[in-house]
Order: structure tokens, then C-alpha cells, then sequence
């Protein structure tokens, strides 16, 4: 029989010494079954032929390898809530190898919960069913309405039972991510304090990633430059649709610019900044509006660990970098504008973007107002301004006096009106519908029950997110108080 390539594997991390990644093999599960593959992205890695679904399960839950797949673990260390761990690595997720895919773009194709591996310190292995199906719906939602972020390829169902407060049905997931490099791997670099072993890790990142840093000056203080500035890029996008990340601890802060690591992660639905959903969070660290500054704390990490490669030394350095770190908030606050004036329909060059954000923020935080289904409203009344789009968005408000001031004020400044390019920017940047919490639990309640369907129904809504539908309709009523889900776990 002919062996079908469906994935070219590459292992270009395996020229990095160790310990930065260590060889390991998954752990085989009982009963895998296949409950959700990624054909289309699958193409865009080059994969023209698609074994038949039991192959799949069997080789994206581990029990036999894609041909060419060579597991590793990776080393990093990591600030979890502000507390340093020298040595935390993938303790459930093994990194199968590196695809190049149609445009060029190397990507890293990984395992999560396939099982213990060196790194696993008092960790199973595995992954309970609940978390992967969410990681499925909300990291492809992010892909469809343009956030970077890593994607899923592939869930399979493990047959075990995993062993968390309660017992939950098992399941491996398949992430593919530009790269696994994180500001943890080059912490974990720092504390082995071998400056080869770091100044590898730091050429492989520019080489893949930041090309153009090899020519700078110093190609060091140029890497975390452009690792500043996609950050702050990002987290301007994420604040943009209401996402908290939920666990920005420095080991899920990629390198790369794309969100990486959904655990606990939600959407806001109420506007709140002080919102937190994560069941492990106590304390509200990574609280909706505290993301941008908890970012900017991250890079500060990364930026320590450069600084024995660049080219100036001591105070200078630290001066250098300082600097760099301090461009986070000009960079995040200019892309923060970009996206509010799309989310408003205003022209990229009103000054006025601000301005009417701010307040509208305040309407939405004092009128209970859900701020998805407040942007979609708006959307839908700059396409059609009249009495009954009018009426509909101060539906959405407990003070419609105070928002009927707000949108004349917005009204005039407002050009997706008018301006057919700019209602598609408007539309663009304010979903109809998005993976809402509570649907999200029902899709996990439900697979548990063995029903997949309520998942597959939520994922072809989610990744074609600014339809308007009925379906779309259906799923993007907010959660009423009894439906609303308070905690997320991981
Ligand atoms: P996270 O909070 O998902 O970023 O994970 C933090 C660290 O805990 C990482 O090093 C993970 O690999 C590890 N980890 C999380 N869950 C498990 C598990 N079930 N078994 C082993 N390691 C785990
Ligand atoms: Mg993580
Ligand atoms: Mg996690």
C-alpha cells in the first residue's frame, strides 16, 4: 500500500540545542474519534489528499503519527499571575513538526493533550473535551474576523475519561500557530544563562518571523521592537470585539504577535472593563481593560532577556529598551483609533473617534448595554438610518435618553451613511455573530450528552460572522440572566 503524504513535516526547532525542546512520543487513547477536521485549512498547508476520518483520528489523536511527524517537546519557562516558574515546557502538547504552507509561511503543526511528556511535572497529559471544543469555535472566530491568532486543524475524541473536579470525557486537539516561540521560551533561555543557547533561540525567531530585523543596526533591539508592535496591534484588536484572553501569563505570550493558548477566554457581553470570567483569576489581574498594560508588562520580560545580545551594553541598553517597551502605548493607542473609527463608521482620519467612544463606552457601561449586539445595532442603523433602526439600538439600553444624545452626536459625524467603503469597514469590524458564552456552554453540555451537532452548527456560524441570517440572528441574542455564564474554566 502507498503511503499518503498528506502534511510535509519539516523539523527546523531540532536545530535548536536542548533543552529548549526534548524527543517525546504521545501517549495512545482508548478510542479515538474523529469530531471535527479542518479540511480548508488543511489545503492551505498543502494538503491536497485527506485520508478517510478513522486515519485522521488515529493520527491527530496521537495513536499513529502522519508520516514525517517527528514529536518534540518544548521548553519555556513563564510569569504565571506574576510569579516567575523556571521550568514550565509543553507538559500536555507535543509540537509534530513545521509545514510550509501555500503562501510560504512556515507553520507549526501541535498536539494538545496527547498525553505526559518530560515537562509534565504533576500535569496528566490530556485535555478535557469542554476547553477543546471552545479553542476550536473561538480561535477559528478570530481567524475569520482577521485577528492573528493560532488555528485548529483538528479535535478528536479520546474515549478516556480525564480526571478534573469532576470526571469529563478526553479529547486531543490540533493547533497550528506561526510558531510555539513565546516570551516564556526566551525566559526559559535567560535562566539556563548559555548566551549561545539564547542567541539561537533569538536568530531563529528573527530568521522566521522578523527577517527584516537581521539587517537592523542591532538585530536584537529590533526584534523586540517588532515584537512590541505586533503585541500592542493585537491587543488593540482583541479590545476592539470584547475578547479577554483570561491567562496572559508571559508563556502565552507568542513571539509571533498571534493569540495563542485559549483557555479560559471570553467575550464580554454587558460592557464592563472590570470584567473577568476566568475560574482561576481571583484576583482580576487579566480584567478586560487591564490587558494592554498586562501586554506592555509581558514585552517588559521580554525585553530583559535581550539584553545580553545587544549591541550596547548596560545602562544604555537598558535605556534602548526601556524605550522600546515605552512605544507599546503610542503604537496600541493609534490602532485602538483605526479600530474605533471602523467600528463607528467614521473616516479613519476623524478625531473624533475618541471622543465618541469613550462616551460611548460610558452608555454602554451605564445602560447594561451588550456590546456586540450595540455595534451590529449601529451597523445596521448606518445602512439604513430611520425610525426603526433608530429604535433598535436604544432597545439595547437601560437610559435611551442619554443614548438618543449619543447617536446625534455620533450621526454627525458619522460616514457609513453615505460612504459605501466605509460601512464595509463598519460591518467588518463589528460581527453579527460571535462565539457568545453561554452558546458556547450549550455546545460543551451538549457533546458531552454525545451531540455534536449544536458544535458544528455554532462553528459554520462563527466562522462566517458577519452574515446576517436567521441562524445568525438566533445565536447572536445575548444570554438572558438565567442563560448568562459567569466562569470559565481551562
Ligand atoms: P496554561 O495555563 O494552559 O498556559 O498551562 C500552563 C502550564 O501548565 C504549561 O506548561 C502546560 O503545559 C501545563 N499544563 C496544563 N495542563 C496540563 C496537564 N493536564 N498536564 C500537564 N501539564 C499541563
Ligand atoms: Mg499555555
Ligand atoms: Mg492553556
Amino acid at each position: 500500500i502507498e503511503e499518503v503524504t498528506v502534511l510535509t513535516f519539516e523539523h527546523f526547532y531540532k536545530t535548536l540545542p536542548e533543552p529548549l525542546w526534548m524527543a517525546c512520543q504521545p501517549t495512545p487513547v482508548k478510542a479515538p474519534s474523529l469530531i471535527a477536521f479542518n479540511h480548508s485549512l488543511a489545503q492551505t498547508l498543502g494538503a491536497s489528499e485527506v485520508p478517510d476520518n478513522a486515519t485522521l483520528a488515529q493520527w491527530f489523536s496521537g495513536n499513529t503519527l502522519p508520516p514525517g511527524a517527528d514529536p518534540i517537546a518544548l521548553g519555556y519557562a513563564g510569569h504565571q499571575f506574576g510569579n516567575f516558574v523556571s521550568q514550565l515546557g509543553d507538559g500536555r502538547a507535543l509540537l509534530l513538526g513545521e509545514v510550509v504552507d501555500e503562501q510560504g509561511q512556515r507553520r507549526d503543526i501541535q498536539l494538545k493533550g496527547s498525553g505526559r511528556t518530560p515537562f509534565s511535572r504533576g500535569g496528566d497529559g490530556r485535555s478535557p473535551l469542554g476547553p477543546v471544543l471552545r479553542e476550536y469555535l473561538v480561535s477559528e472566530f478570530m481567524a475569520a474576523i482577521g485577528v492573528p491568532t493560532t488555528r485548529a486543524l483538528a479535535a478528536v475524541a479520546s474515549g478516556e475519561v480525564v480526571r478534573r473536579q469532576l470526571p469529563e470525557p478526553g479529547a486531543v486537539f490540533t493547533r497550528v500557530a506561526r510558531s510555539h516561540v513565546r516570551v516564556g521560551t526566551f525566559q526559559f533561555a535567560a535562566v539556563l544563562r548559555n548566551e549561545q543557547t539564547l542567541k539561537a533561540l533569538a536568530d531563529y525567531a528573527i530568521e522566521r518571523h522578523y527577517p527584516d530585523a537581521a539587517q537592523a543596526d542591532d538585530p536584537y533591539l529590533a526584534l523586540l521592537e517588532a515584537v512590541v508592535a505586533r503585541q500592542a496591534a493585537l491587543v488593540a484588536h482583541w479590545m476592539s470585539v470584547g475578547f479577554i484572553h483570561g491567562v496572559m501569563n508571559t508563556d502565552n505570550t507568542s513571539i509571533t504577535g498571534e493569540t495563542i493558548d485559549y483557555g479560559p477566554c471570553a467575550f464580554m457581553e454587558q460592557f464592563d472593563p472590570q470584567k473577568v470570567f476566568s475560574s482561576i483569576d481571583e484576583a482580576g489581574r487579566y480584567a478586560f481593560g487591564n490587558q494592554p498594560a498586562i501586554a506592555q508588562w509581558n514585552l517588559a520580560r521580554l525585553a530583559e532577556t535581550l539584553l545580553p545580545l545587544m549591541q550596547t551594553q548596560g545602562d544604555e541598553a537598558v535605556e534602548q529598551a526601556t524605550q522600546a517597551i515605552h512605544r507599546f502605548t503610542d503604537i496600541h493607542a493609534d490602532e485602538q483609533r483605526k479600530r474605533q473609527a471602523d467600528k463607528l463608521g467614521l473616516s479613519s482620519d476623524s478625531e473624533q473617534a475618541n471622543t465618541l467612544m469613550a462616551s460611548l463606552e460610558i452608555q454602554m457601561a451605564q445602560g447594561k448595554m451588550d456590546m456586540t449586539a450595540t455595534f451590529d445595532a449601529l451597523t445596521q442603523y448606518a445602512a439604513s438610518p430611520g425610525a426603526q433602526t433608530h429604535d433598535a439600538v436604544l432597545a439595547l439600553t437601560t437610559q435611551p435618553d442619554a443614548l438618543g444624545a449619543w447617536i446625534e452626536a455620533w450621526q454627525a459625524e458619522c460616514v457609513a451613511h453615505q460612504d459605501a467603503a466605509r460601512w464595509e469597514a463598519m460591518r467588518h469590524a463589528n460581527p453579527v455573530v460571535i462565539p457568545r458564552n453561554h452558546r458556547v456552554q450549550e455546545v460543551i453540555n451538549a457533546a458531552y450528552e454525545g451531540d455534536y451537532a449544536p458544535f458544528h452548527t455554532l462553528l459554520a456560524a462563527v466562522t462566517k460572522p458577519f452574515e446576517d441570517s436567521p441562524e445568525a440572528r438566533r445565536l447572536a441574542v445575548p444570554a438572558t440572566s438565567s442563560e448568562q455564564v459567569l466562569r470559565t474554566f481551562c
